[in-house]
């Protein structure tokens, strides 16, 4: 198994469909992705999440960056998988097996790191019900045996709190013709907008 600086170095600094211009600007907009949706092998079971529409489609006419939050914050892979916990009137990520595994702290730091350095993405695909990456209904424990699908990805959640503007939708959002087009409009104008 790689350590976890390679693992992040690798997974951060991929860049899938790159082109740039003379003056290095990128000649498509920049969409951020969750790794494993791209066939990156990041899950917490070593496995991947490939969409072939995103892989295959999208990326005719966009630049993917992108990155698994949970590798950057040290879990490796494979890792003991996390969920969203109500406690205390906040939602935390804490191991299922192992609850004093807790990467809160750690998820909404490297969030906001990441916040201040994607200045020149256009957009975000993110992955569905993850407790780090989902943007909407995922599964929050409430209590010690029911759940409740209201939670955000506790990274998902801090990029777009800190980039209220950046367009962003999950895979199978995407799947939907209407807010597909409105995605990929926002997208477009997001970009030209801070090219100019
Ligand atoms: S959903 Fe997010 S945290 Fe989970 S494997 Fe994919 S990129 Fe990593």
């Amino acid at each position: 198994m790689k350590s976890i600086n390679q693992e992040d170095k690798t997974i951060t600094s991929l860049r899938y469909n790159s082109r740039m211009s003379p003056t290095n600007k990128p000649l498509q907009p920049r969409i951020g992705i969750s790794s494993c949706l791209l066939g990156e092998n990041v899950r917490y079971d070593g496995g991947n999440t490939k969409n072939d529409y995103i892989t295959e489609e999208l990326s005719r006419q966009f630049e993917f960056i992108p990155y698994c939050p949970e590798v950057a914050v040290g879990m490796g892979i494979p890792r003991p998988p996390i969920q969203l916990v109500a406690f205390n009137g906040e939602i935390r990520a804490q191991g299922i097996d192992n609850p004093a595994m807790d990467i809160t702290l750690a998820l909404h730091k490297y969030a906001k790191k990441i916040a201040q350095e994607i200045d020149d993405l256009s957009g975000y695909i993110f992955k569905k019900n993850s407790p780090s990456c989902g943007i909407k209904d995922v599964k929050v424990l409430v209590g010690t045996d029911k759940y409740e699908l209201r939670g955000q990805g506790l990274f998902a959640a801090e990029i777009m709190r800190q980039l209220p503007d950046l367009p962003v939708i999950n895979e199978q959002q995407l799947t939907d013709e209407t807010l597909r087009h409105q995605f990929m409009d926002n997208v477009r104008t997001y970009y030209q907008t801070n090219q100019q």
